[in-house]
């Protein structure tokens, strides 16, 4: 006898995990997650996890603030005492010099207010206060959220994921799906070699790794992959973990660094990073150079980091779509297929927010966020969701 659930979850990474536990809550389903590998090993493992409602999008700044509100009642959404994501309101400042980002970003920080957003600008000295080891003499504007910061991808993950087994989830690991099954137009189940499993729905929440599913039944998806690094330094003093968020618009690569456990800064990058044309083959190995660029920009922004050594680093997967935006909702011409990849970089603090659309989409209900435009056929029409600032994560 096939294993037979209501639904099928493809990929136990931040996204999937969540969009099971919310079908398993708001639709009582019976849910499996399979994925190839553990619990929270894809891209999810490598975030930087920073939580911040500051995007051109307006329905990206609206799903960032009902994660937020998540966020805020982890244990209670979830109905789990023990859960834990780990996250820290330790703000988050964004600094433009004066020039073509100014302008958007004041613009974006209207355009967010008008959504919902406690964001506001402030003066240097303002954004001293909440962050002393900052020089800020080129920064022309510089907006500030105090409710956002950071969170722990690994724990947010294994929460979404404890939660819903507690819904009656079943979880598969180190079980590779190899195809979907397929029936007069309408998904039943998966493939895999330890057998099929059955589901009248199914999720695909892949990131990196979608295509070959998708060209298995014939669709064609945008998506390329790039391979982004991030690096810790240690300082003198312990970098406490109440310190804001900095994204660093005057950076080329839009660096962005924030506090991580050990007492150590976290730094990574906007940008498009390095195209990667096989994702299971990603040079670990960090150059020199880059080490130095990265350092080099820290020390600019914070001068008593001159000359500190990088403690860690390593290199983790975006899914890009054309507009740097995710692809959310049915696939065309499979009934009962959901997609939900792309998240270009910035997917871990929309993906609380994003498995409860997801779900309310599947089951017919009212979704707290419309994501109708996210779906793969804006494509085709050009209604994309392109952000402000150019290629990049902050979208
Ligand atoms: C370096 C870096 C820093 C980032 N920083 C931030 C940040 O600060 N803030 C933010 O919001 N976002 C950030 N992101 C983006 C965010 O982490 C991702 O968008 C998000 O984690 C994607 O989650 P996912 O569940 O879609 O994918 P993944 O976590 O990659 O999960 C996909 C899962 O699918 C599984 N899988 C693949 N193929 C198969 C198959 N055939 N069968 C079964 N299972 C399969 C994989 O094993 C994996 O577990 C960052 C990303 C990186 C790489």
């Amino acid at each position: 006898m096939p294993e037979t659930y209501d639904a099928i979850v493809i990929g136990a990474g931040v996204v999937g995990a969540s969009a099971a536990f919310h079908l398993a809550k708001l639709g009582r389903l019976k849910v499996c997650i399979v994925d190839r590998g553990p619990v929270c090993g894809g891209g999810t493992a490598k975030s930087c996890a920073i939580v911040r409602s500051h995007y051109s999008v307006p329905s990206n700044t609206a799903l960032t603030l009902r994660s937020l509100e998540m966020f805020g009642a982890f244990a209670e959404w979830l109905e789990d005492a023990d859960a834990e994501s780990g996250f820290v309101a330790s703000g988050y400042l964004i600094v433009a010099s004066e020039g073509d980002f100014a302008d958007k970003l004041r613009r974006n920080l209207t355009m967010q207010a008008d959504v919902g957003a406690e964001t506001f600008l402030v003066s240097r000295e303002e954004a001293l206060e909440r962050h002393p080891l900052l020089a800020l003499d080129d920064a022309a504007v510089i907006g500030y959220e105090p409710k956002s910061g950071y969170a722990d991808p690994y724990l947010t993950t294994t929460s979404f994921i404890r939660a819903a087994r507690a819904k009656g989830a079943v979880v598969e690991t180190e079980r590779a799906v190899e195809g979907l099954i397929v029936e007069g137009g309408r998904v039943r189940g998966v493939r895999s070699a330890q057998g099929d499993i059955h589901a009248g729905l199914v999720i695909s929440a892949i990131g990196p790794w979608t295509r070959p599913l998708t060209e298995s039944i014939g669709l064609e998806i945008p998506l390329e992959v790039s391979r982004h690094i991030v690096l810790t330094f240690g300082a003198a003093a312990p970098y406490a973990p109440e310190l804001p968020v900095i994204k660093d618009l005057t950076t080329a690569n839009k660096m962005y660094f924030r506090p991580a456990s050990g007492g150590v800064v976290l730094v990574g990058t906007g940008d498009h990073g390095d195209p990667v044309a096989d994702p299971e083959a990603m040079d670990e190995n960090v150059a020199e150079d880059f080490v130095l660029l990265q350092g080099g920009q820290l020390a600019h922004r914070m001068p008593s980091f001159a000359g500190v050594a990088p403690t860690a680093n390593w290199v983790g997967p975006y899914d890009i779509t054309p507009d740097w935006n995710p692809v959310l909702g049915p696939a065309p011409g499979v009934e009962g297929l959901t997609l939900a990849f792309g998240f270009s970089g910035h997917g871990f603090k929309l993906a609380p927010a994003v498995g409860l659309t997801l779900a309310q989409q599947i089951l017919g209900q009212d979704m707290d966020v419309d994501i109708t435009p996210y779906g793969l056929e804006r494509f085709e029409t050009g209604k994309l969701l392109v952000g402000a600032y150019g290629v990049g994560s902050i979208s």
